[in-house]
């Protein structure tokens, strides 16, 4: 299978490449050249674990990978997964929630992103050599990233969080992975200093190369092409179409479920959730797509205006014609707001809409009285979203953190400390590893310079 630009600007690469690559030298987004259709796979598909049915799905789009080695690459993986069936179904009358966050941080972002380590790992083994992997976070990406990667050979992991604003528990989960490989830099300043310096650092292309940096970002095809399988596995366990809901921000999780309908999984409807940060939501209700103001909410992992996936949303939109798109991302970039001719229909494929603080509160604390059941914020963003609309499918929510990752805004909706994890408790009297460094690009160059293999 090749893969292309949405840009159009570059020539078709292997997976291999793209996973690589992660974004397309012309600025644009990688996607396959043709998507398969998997309907007449399905029904042999029904019994197969979650693992077994990531290798069916993945091993379509990394068809230059050996099917031994993709089989243990993902069998690692998912053996960081703390329960049997990796991502569990939970059913209540009147509630599916598909549980993401078994992983080793706690979070959906775990499910690709150990993948995206094993893969990475293993192209550079037979090629390039070493990758020097630098990312920013404002907290959850960066334990996720280094999860995946750490103790790998090939690679070290570069990253930025900004110092004593992230919360103890998201720094812990960083600073206490001791591996000779992950560096940790406090950065004196915001998360946004910590992506403006990374974003200047990828812009020195010289540095870029002489030191092999790579990304983990949400835009690595890889991780997109991981988060199908689990709509694939979801929607096998009914036998009728099913619809999901799902709480997003950089509209990865949801693409993947976008992409799933379009390979021929029965998807009735896609409920695009986000929190206050509306950008989405308001696109699908009137065809703009207009930033605002970042808003800071209790689903901190969505607070995003300008969703970094939903270029390649655009492009397919477009009918895969690149200029179009380049033109959409140009009046976007310069007036700040751009429209397509998208029409709202009874019978939209997406449903979008944004859910407020209070709602947000108020579903998990009436969650937690109806079924006993502790949802994070994010997922309740998911849940309440998906209580607006009746569907005539079974609606299947997302639950992308657990609740333990967020304390304290789970504790005080239910009014009681009932979000926790030993897995986190456990990390407070753990030995911990960090390097503070002003927020300052020559600073972050010499560390990078000094410590990259
Ligand atoms: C990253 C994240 C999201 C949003 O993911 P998208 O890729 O934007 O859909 C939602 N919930 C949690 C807990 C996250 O970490």
């Amino acid at each position: 299978m090749r893969y292309v630009s949405t840009r159009g600007g570059m020539d078709p690469v292997t997976f291999r490449d793209a996973v690589i690559l992660g974004q397309a030298p012309d600025g644009g987004l990688l996607l396959p050249e043709v998507l398969p259709d998997v309907s007449k796979e399905l029904e042999g598909w029904r019994q197969l674990s979650f693992e077994d049915l990531a290798f069916e799905v993945i091993r379509l789009f990394a068809d230059d990978i050996d099917d031994a080695v993709l089989k243990k690459i993902l069998k690692e993986a998912f053996a960081t997964f703390a329960v049997e069936d990796t991502i569990p179904l939970v059913q209540f009358d009147g509630l599916n929630v598909l549980e993401l966050f078994h992983g080793p941080t706690l979070a959906f972002k775990d499910v690709a992103l150990q993948v995206l380590g094993g893969l990475f790992e293993h192209i550079l083994e037979g090629s390039l050599g070493r990758l020097n992997v630098l990312g920013a976070t404002s907290g959850d990406t960066g334990s996720a990233a280094i999860a995946g990667v750490r103790g790998r050979p090939n690679i070290d992991i570069f990253v930025l969080f900004p110092d004593g604003r992230t919360s103890l528990m998201q720094e812990l989960q960083m600073t206490t992975v001791l591996d000779d490989n992950v560096h940790c830099l406090g950065i004196e300043g915001t998360f946004d200093d910590c992506q403006e310096l990374m974003k200047s650092i990828f812009g020195d292309l010289a540095f870029k190369e002489k030191y092999s940096l790579g990304a983990v970002n949400s835009v690595n095809w890889a991780r997109v092409v991981t988060q199908i399988v689990y709509y694939v596995y979801a929607a096998l366990k009914f036998n009728v179409p099913v619809s999901f809901s799902v709480p997003t921000g950089n509209f990865g999780n949801v693409f993947a479920g976008y992409l799933a309908k379009s390979m021929g999984v029965p998807i009735d409807r896609l409920v695009l959730a986000t929190n206050e940060n509306d950008i989405l939501a308001r696109f699908f209700e009137t065809g703009r797509y207009t930033r605002g103001v970042v808003q800071h909410t209790l689903s901190p992992s969505m607070d995003i205006q300008v969703a970094s996936n939903f270029e390649r949303f655009l492009y397919l939109y477009f009918g895969r014609d690149s200029e179009r798109l380049i033109e959409f991302l140009g009046t976007f970039s310069e007036q700040g707001s751009a429209e397509v001719d998208y029409v709202k229909s009874e019978d939209s494929f997406f449903i979008a809409t944004s859910v407020g603080e209070e709602e947000t509160r108020g579903t998990i604390k009436t969650t937690y009285a109806s079924y006993d059941y502790i949802l994070d914020p994010h997922s309740a963003v998911g849940v309440a979203a998906a209580s607006r609309f009746d569907l005539g499918s079974p609606v299947i929510s997302l639950a992308t953190a657990h609740p333990a990752k967020f304390p304290d805004a789970v504790n005080e909706a239910i009014g009681k400390d009932v979000a926790t994890h030993s897995r986190l408790t456990n990390l407070i009297s753990q030995p911990t590893r960090k390097t503070l460094l002003p927020a300052d690009e020559e600073a972050v160059k010499n560390y990078l310079a000094t410590n990259a293999r």
